[in-house]
Order: C-alpha cells, then structure tokens, then sequence
C-alpha cells in the first residue's frame, strides 16, 4: 500500500424526512505514517462525518455510507464486518471527541475504562492492565495518576477528562488518531495544554493524526498538511505552510483573512471560522455548480452551473475553482 490512510471518493448521506442530506459528497485525502493532517472547514462542512465514516460509526438509518473506499494499510475498511471493524477501533484506529463524557461512561472508574482497553485488546489480565493504565495516566501528565485512576469521570476537571479520554485512546498504541475538536469544549488556558500535551504524545507515540478543527491556529501548530472541506467537498488541500501563505480558493483566503496573527500562539487571537461571511449551504438542496458560489467574491457565470474539479496545482496544493484552470 501506498498511503497508511487513503479516503478515496467518499460519499456519506443522511436520509431523513426532509429528504437527503449529502453530508459527504466526494471527498478525497490521505495520511502517511506520523503525519498530522488538519481537517477544517465550518461546522456542517461534512468534516466529523468523515471521521465517523472512517470510524465506521455511520449508522443506518439515517446514515448511509453511499459510495467510495476507506484504505487503511491497503484494506477498504467497509468492507469490513462489524466484528472486524470493532477490532480496528480503539485499537489499529481510535478518536477522541470534543466532549470527553461521548467516550468516557460516567459509572467507571477513570483506571478501570483504560484498563478495559488492554484487556479487550491485549488480553491483558486485571492487574497488569490496572497497572498499565496508571502508566498511560502518567505518560498524559495526569496529575496524581494513581489517584485518579480510582475517580469516577464526573469527579476530574474538563482538563483531567480530556487527558484520560487521550489516554483511553493512545492505550494500545493506534497507529491512527482521529480528534474531533479536541480543545474546543475548554478555555483558552487548558486549550493550549492539551494542544502541548498533543504535540508531545506525536513525539512520544508517533500517531499519525487527523486533526478535525474549525480553529486555524491549531492546524498552524499542529498540521503538517491541511485539507479544507466546503459543504461535503475538499476545496482546498496542501502543505499547511503553503496553503496558509498563498491560499487558493475564494472560501480558504477568506478563512485566512479572518485570522488575525496566524501561526502565533496567541490565546485570545484564535480565529475560528464562522467569521467568513454569507449563509452556510443547505445539504438537502445543493446547487448543481460550485457549493461556494453564493458566498463567493469572485463568482462567475461558469460557477453556477458546473461544479469545478480538484485540480492539482504546483508541489501537491489541489484546489477546486473555476478561477484556476
Ligand atoms: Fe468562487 Fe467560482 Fe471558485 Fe466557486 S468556482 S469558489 S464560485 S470562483
Ligand atoms: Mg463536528
């Protein structure tokens, strides 16, 4: 296999009683090995029902997983049974959420849920999975890590949460990360110490990570490349150093324009992208040609009708933009 990762055409939808919403309509990337990869776009934009798909957590109804492949280290993982796909979970793949109570369950202990990893996956017997646990309670720089491995979750600050859910996750040592807004639950000051403990973990454990995010500053500091979703679509995709300096599509320079000092570690500076202006597209009615046209500066006639293709630009920036031939 090429890619350790490789999201090829997905099509993810949602049937519901006001009709069919395409939350996913053809979207493409992949992952190599150790890579941070930055998913962002505005909420809606179809990011973290990629990552649910890639999860295989797409439940029908309503959701339906309508077309493409997930290849992971070469194997389409719908192709997988349930069964299958569960060993791959938490295991070969895990996430962690926005809200750590989505992952942890309130009536364990925070010691007992990691452990349960290792004796699920590694057959791991009671104790020597206790102690494995506290482990990665340390290695998470949770404060009195055996302490806390005896509270139950509603008893640990939304920081100390966040840590054991990362701990849960990195537990058998996945060679995927899937966060879904990580930081985005906490202030400003527990946001930046676990974007540090993160940087350190990649370091530390050297999962590949797909960063799901609407803050910019996070992709700037953690991503090494960066797709830029819009409505289902990637519109925008490239190294993060250069997609931030010279932009291409009409949707990411105004994201860009948005932020204020990019790349800065500034707590009060971080941009989120709501503030690009005009209405968010509406996934049951999508118009035929490109999803941006009513937001779009730049809008021409061509715009309406045709949907514009990902097209390759210089050094692997894709772009898809009728601006760019
Ligand atoms: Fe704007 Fe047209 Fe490009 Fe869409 S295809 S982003 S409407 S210029
Ligand atoms: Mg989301």
């Amino acid at each position: 296999y090429e890619h350790l990762l490789e999201v090829e055409r997905l099509q993810t939808r949602f049937e519901t009683v006001d009709g069919i919403a395409q939350a996913v309509s053809d979207v493409s990337f992949h992952m190599d090995r150790g890579e941070t990869l930055g998913l962002v776009g505005e909420s809606g934009c179809g990011k973290s029902v990629t990552s649910l798909s890639i999860m295989g957590l797409i439940r029908w109804p309503p959701g339906k997983i309508v077309s493409g492949a997930i290849r992971f280290k070469g194997d389409d993982l719908l192709q997988l049974s349930p069964a299958e796909m569960r060993k791959v979970r938490g295991d070969r793949i895990s996430m962690i959420f926005q809200e750590p109570m989505t992952s942890l369950n309130p009536v364990y202990t925070i010691g007992r849920q990691i452990a349960e990893m290792f004796r699920v996956h590694r057959q791991m017997g009671k104790k020597e999975a206790h102690d494995r646990a506290v482990e990665m309670l340390r290695r998470v720089q949770m404060p009195s890590p055996v302490k806390r491995a005896r509270e139950y979750p509603h008893q640990l600050s939304g920081g100390m949460r966040q840590r054991a859910m990362i701990a849960m996750a990195l537990a058998c040592d996945p060679e995927i990360l899937i966060a879904d807004e990580p930081t985005t639950a906490l202030d400003v000051t527990i946001q930046a110490q676990i974007i540090d403990l993160m940087l350190r973990l990649r370091e530390d454990f050297g999962t590949a990570t797909l960063m799901i995010t609407h803050d910019l500053g996070v992709v700037a500091e953690m991503a090494d490349r960066v797709v830029v979703m819009y409505a289902g679509r990637v519109v925008e995709a490239g190294q993060t150093r250069a997609v931030f300096k010279s932009p291409q599509h009409p949707y990411t320079r105004g994201l860009l324009r948005s932020v204020p000092r990019l790349g800065l570690r500034s707590e009060t500076g971080r941009s989120r992208l709501k503030e690009v202006r005009g209405i968010v597209p509406n996934l049951y009615h999508l118009p035929e040609g490109c999803s941006f046209t009513p937001r779009c500066p730049e809008a021409m006639p061509v715009c309406k009708e045709t949907l514009p293709r990902l097209t390759d630009q210089e050094s692997g920036h894709q772009v898809r933009c009728h601006l760019y031939g």
